[in-house]
Protein backbone atom coordinates (compact mmCIF):
# COMPACT_ATOMS: atom_id res chain seq x y z
CA UNK A 1 0.00 0.00 0.00
CA UNK A 2 1.23 4.21 -0.01
CA UNK A 3 1.40 3.78 3.34
CA UNK A 4 5.09 2.72 2.88
CA UNK A 5 6.39 5.85 1.10
CA UNK A 6 4.46 8.57 3.10
CA UNK A 7 5.68 6.78 6.74
CA UNK A 8 9.39 7.01 4.71
CA UNK A 9 8.39 10.98 4.00
CA UNK A 10 7.44 11.31 7.80
CA UNK A 11 10.91 9.59 9.13
CA UNK A 12 12.71 12.13 6.95
CA UNK A 13 10.42 14.68 8.81
CA UNK A 14 11.19 13.54 12.18
CA UNK A 15 14.77 12.90 12.06
CA UNK A 16 15.26 16.86 10.94
CA UNK A 17 12.82 17.87 14.26
CA UNK A 18 15.08 15.93 16.30
CA UNK A 19 18.00 17.48 15.08
CA UNK A 20 16.82 20.99 14.92
CA UNK A 21 15.99 20.68 18.69
CA UNK A 22 19.40 18.73 19.42
CA UNK A 23 17.42 15.84 20.85
CA UNK A 24 19.71 12.77 21.25
CA UNK A 25 16.88 10.24 21.90
CA UNK A 26 13.67 9.92 20.97
CA UNK A 27 10.78 8.37 23.68
CA UNK A 28 7.43 9.20 21.68
CA UNK A 29 6.60 10.39 18.43
CA UNK A 30 2.97 12.04 17.67
CA UNK A 31 1.98 12.35 14.75
CA UNK A 32 -1.16 13.24 12.94
CA UNK A 33 -3.20 10.89 10.57
CA UNK A 34 -6.31 12.25 8.45
CA UNK A 35 -8.95 10.28 8.42
CA UNK A 36 -10.09 10.76 4.53
CA UNK A 37 -6.15 9.13 3.85
CA UNK A 38 -7.95 5.71 4.84
CA UNK A 39 -4.63 4.61 6.13
CA UNK A 40 -4.79 1.58 8.87
CA UNK A 41 -2.85 2.44 12.20
CA UNK A 42 -1.34 -1.20 12.32
CA UNK A 43 -0.02 -0.64 9.12
CA UNK A 44 1.70 2.72 9.39
CA UNK A 45 3.19 1.46 12.81
CA UNK A 46 4.38 -1.88 11.41
CA UNK A 47 5.97 -0.03 8.64
CA UNK A 48 7.57 2.44 11.24
CA UNK A 49 8.84 -0.20 12.76
CA UNK A 50 10.68 -1.77 9.94
CA UNK A 51 11.80 1.82 8.52
CA UNK A 52 13.32 2.63 11.54
CA UNK A 53 15.00 -0.15 12.89
CA UNK A 54 19.01 0.71 13.12
CA UNK A 55 18.08 4.56 13.11
CA UNK A 56 17.84 6.99 16.25
CA UNK A 57 14.03 6.42 16.14
CA UNK A 58 14.39 2.81 16.43
CA UNK A 59 12.09 1.79 19.59
CA UNK A 60 10.29 4.93 19.57
CA UNK A 61 6.81 5.37 21.14
CA UNK A 62 4.61 6.16 17.73
CA UNK A 63 1.41 7.65 18.50
CA UNK A 64 -1.07 7.65 15.78
CA UNK A 65 -3.87 10.74 16.41
CA UNK A 66 -6.60 10.23 13.47
CA UNK A 67 -8.06 13.65 12.20
CA UNK A 68 -11.64 13.57 11.06
CA UNK A 69 -12.75 14.38 8.25
CA UNK A 70 -14.35 18.11 7.63
CA UNK A 71 -16.76 19.59 5.29
CA UNK A 72 -18.11 23.01 4.46
CA UNK A 73 -21.39 24.15 2.87
CA UNK A 74 -21.76 25.77 -0.22
CA UNK A 75 -23.99 27.63 0.95
CA UNK A 76 -23.64 28.73 4.74
CA UNK A 77 -20.01 28.46 4.84
CA UNK A 78 -20.49 26.15 7.73
CA UNK A 79 -17.50 23.67 8.41
CA UNK A 80 -18.78 20.43 9.82
CA UNK A 81 -16.95 17.38 11.10
CA UNK A 82 -18.39 14.32 8.77
CA UNK A 83 -20.28 11.84 10.58
CA UNK A 84 -20.07 8.22 8.94
CA UNK A 85 -21.80 8.87 6.17
CA UNK A 86 -23.79 11.82 6.54
CA UNK A 87 -22.19 14.67 4.22
CA UNK A 88 -24.87 17.00 4.41
CA UNK A 89 -24.61 21.00 6.53
CA UNK A 90 -26.42 20.60 9.64
CA UNK A 91 -28.18 23.65 9.09
CA UNK A 92 -29.10 23.60 5.49
CA UNK A 93 -29.11 19.81 4.40
CA UNK A 94 -26.83 20.53 1.62
CA UNK A 95 -23.89 18.33 0.43
CA UNK A 96 -20.77 19.34 1.85
CA UNK A 97 -17.69 20.11 0.01
CA UNK A 98 -14.27 18.44 1.57
CA UNK A 99 -12.00 20.83 3.25
CA UNK A 100 -8.36 20.03 3.92
CA UNK A 101 -8.79 18.60 7.04
CA UNK A 102 -9.03 15.04 7.16
CA UNK A 103 -5.78 14.84 4.66
CA UNK A 104 -2.92 15.22 7.36
CA UNK A 105 -0.21 13.36 7.67
CA UNK A 106 2.75 15.03 9.64
CA UNK A 107 4.49 15.09 13.24
CA UNK A 108 2.13 16.60 15.74
CA UNK A 109 4.82 16.22 18.72
CA UNK A 110 8.46 14.81 19.48
CA UNK A 111 9.78 14.33 23.00
CA UNK A 112 13.35 13.15 24.01
ZN1 LIG B 1 -25.26 25.16 5.28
Amino acid sequence: MHESHQVQGLIAKANDMIQARGIKKAKKVSILVGELLGFDEGSVLLHWEEMTQGTALEGVELKVEFVPAKLQCPKCAEVFPKKGSVLSCPKCQLMGIPTSAGREFSIKDITG
